[in-house]
């Protein structure tokens, strides 16, 4: 298939090509965005291969639909920035790696929890100027914490067992429960239940209509005073104005992101010679006790090789006319 290729990094092509040797699909690779403004980039092509900041809205999709697109394939598992409803009227299919490696995403999420406690980064930093004093470094054990995981499906699965590995006591929430996770010990709550009594809340579950701003002004009166907040998974599950109020006024202990709601204009660029004009990112950044990852839970060998692979093999099902087991449907 000729296919153009969204937001294209040296990464993307390098792990594309590796496995396109055998695939032999026609790779057109565009270091631009998709969105309604460079929907006709894709004239031509019969489909287009998004990430995760592309922004495939009803305008976008009738531009699409208009040059004769037939195929949007993700090359992430949430498809929150495709409106499914106006592809499936314009009969263009939607396909995404719905698995490639929840364990580099629950990892990451931990790999956040262990930076904010213990406070790693700013040690390397000191060390590296010859400061080895031991002020303000002081971290809390997490063996015997309470955890709270808020969606249990893959990655969120994935980062109970790891925190179960550690000695925490874990409670989640889930609109569907899983007994193989509470076999191993994981309590399901309720949702307030897990806000009120968790030291660290973690969140795997999906952005959508019920989850947008989750964690609200009224959520985090909820939380535990001091509590850490980790977010691995969508940036508008948290209302960014009410966590930088939450943060001032220290009813939120700690906050890591991977995700950021206006992240689209910043994440995957070097901005470091540009003027940042958002003043959220700007006020999270100088708070202490808040990290920030330009969206890399996902960024392991084992998941690019693993997107590469179901991106390919994806095209290759919709040419050939299979069934398309990764299909997003309305
Ligand atoms: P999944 O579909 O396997 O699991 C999502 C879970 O959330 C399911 O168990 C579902 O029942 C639950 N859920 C749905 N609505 C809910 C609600 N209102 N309240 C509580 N739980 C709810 O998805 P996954 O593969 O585990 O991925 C989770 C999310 O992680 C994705 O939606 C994506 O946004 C994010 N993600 C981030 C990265 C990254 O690089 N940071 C990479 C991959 C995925």
């Amino acid at each position: 298939m000729k296919i153009a290729v969204f937001s294209t990094k040296t990464y993307d092509r390098k792990y594309l090509d590796k496995f396109n040797i055998e695939s032999k699909h026609e790779l057109i690779y565009f270091e631009a965005p998709l969105n309604a403004d460079t929907a006709n980039l894709a004239i031509g092509f019969e489909g287009v291969c998004i990430f995760v900041n592309d922004k495939i809205d009803k305008k976008t999709i009738d531009k699409l639909s208009k040059i004769g697109i037939k195929l949007i394939d993700l090359r992430c598992a949430g498809f929150n920035n495709v409106d499914i409803e106006a592809a499936s009227k314009e009969n263009i299919k939607i396909l995404r790696v719905p698995a490639y490696s929840p364990h580099a995403v629950a990892e990451h999420a931990v790999a956040l929890i262990l930076t904010l406690n213990r406070k790693t980064h700013k040690a390397y930093n000191r060390v590296r100027e010859s400061n080895f004093s031991l002020e303000n470094l002081t971290g809390f054990n997490l063996y015997e914490k309470t955890v709270g995981v808020i969606g249990t499906g893959k990655i969120g699965a994935a980062f109970c067992h790891i925190m179960l590995g550690f000695g925490c006591k874990v409670i989640a929430y889930d609109v569907k429960e899983s007994e193989k996770l509470s076999a191993k010990g994981v309590e399901y709550k309720t949702l307030d239940e897990l806000l009120e009594n968790s030291d660290i809340i973690s969140l795997h579950c999906p952005l959508n209509l019920n989850t947008k701003h989750l964690f609200n002004t009224k959520a985090f009166s909820k939380i535990k005073k001091g509590a850490m907040l980790i977010n691995t998974s969508r940036g508008a599950l948290i209302k960014t104005s009410d966590a930088i109020e939450a943060l001032k006024n220290e009813q939120l202990g700690y906050l890591g992101i991977d995700v950021y709601e206006q992240e689209e204009n910043l994440f995957f660029k070097d901005l470091s010679e540009s003027v940042i004009k958002d003043d959220l990112i700007e006020r999270l950044m100088s708070f202490h006790n808040v990290l920030i990852t330009p969206h890399q839970g996902f960024f392991t060998n084992e998941a690019l090789n693993q997107i590469a692979l179901t991106t390919l093999k994806n095209f290759t099902d919709f040419e050939n006319g299979l069934p398309l087991e990764n299909e997003v449907k309305l």
